[in-house]
């Protein structure tokens, strides 16, 4: 299956990508990972993003359009789930062309629904696994015992000044894309709130109806 997981910062997107991942072999294919992996490690894709991650802006296109295609042919085309790609009107062109190329189109893109006070609590709690990118929520979902309390850091995009910029950047760039896959009859809006088990609940009776 070729899925999108569509929704604005805090929806719990790669939350969910990683439970379609363990529970229905999708790969989850997450461009903010890859660009935060290439930033610890300091390669040319990791110094040109910097600025743009740290600052809550997108990336230029070009850039994250190279590595969601060749991540996407990596899995051979199939069984991925896409977390966080793409986010302009280009980006979705380009994808659209990409995938038509390859006689791959998309089954469904899945937006998550979620109100933005709820957005702001969510991202000023989120804290993140320094090693293993494991996401905790301080109050929901807080890091086990026996995690070293030191390898459990914040973002530095999920800081309150970056985090209200990229809300904003999503509503004015990204957010449009909804009616992009809505005219393609491609777009399915599942409520995004309460706890990961109940929203996965509802992803999966989504996906079961399409297979
Ligand atoms: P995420 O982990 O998906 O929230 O992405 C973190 C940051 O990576 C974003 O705020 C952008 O700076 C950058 N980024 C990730 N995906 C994209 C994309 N598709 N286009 C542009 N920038 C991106």
């Amino acid at each position: 299956m070729r899925l999108i997981i569509f929704g604005p910062p805090g929806a719990g997107k790669g939350t969910q990508a990683r439970l379609l991942e363990d529970h229905r072999g999708l790969t989850q294919i997450s461009t903010g990972d890859v660009l935060r992996d290439a930033m610890d490690q300091e390669t040319t894709l990791g110094k040109k993003a910097k600025s743009y991650v740290e600052e809550g802006e997108l990336v230029p296109d070009e850039l994250v359009r190279a590595l969601a295609e060749q991540a996407i042919a990596d899995e051979g085309y199939d069984d991925f789930v896409l977390d966080g790609y793409p986010r302009t009107d280009q980006q979705a062109e380009w994808l659209t062309e990409f995938l038509e190329e390859h006689q791959t189109p998309l089954h469904v893109v899945l937006r998550l629904q979620v109100p933005n006070e709820e957005l702001v609590r969510r991202l000023s709690r989120r804290r993140v696994h320094a090693e293993t990118g494991e996401t905790y929520h301080l109050d929901h979902d807080p890091p086990p015992d026996d995690v070293d309390p030191e390898l459990i850091v914040q973002r530095s995009d999920d800081e309150p000044d970056t985090v209200r910029n990229r809300l904003e950047v999503y509503r004015e760039e990204t957010a449009p894309l909804a009616s992009y896959y809505e005219d393609r009859g491609q777009l399915v809006s599942v409520d995004g709130t309460g706890g990961i088990e109940d929203v996965y609940e509802r992803i999966t009776q989504v996906l079961d109806e399409l297979e």
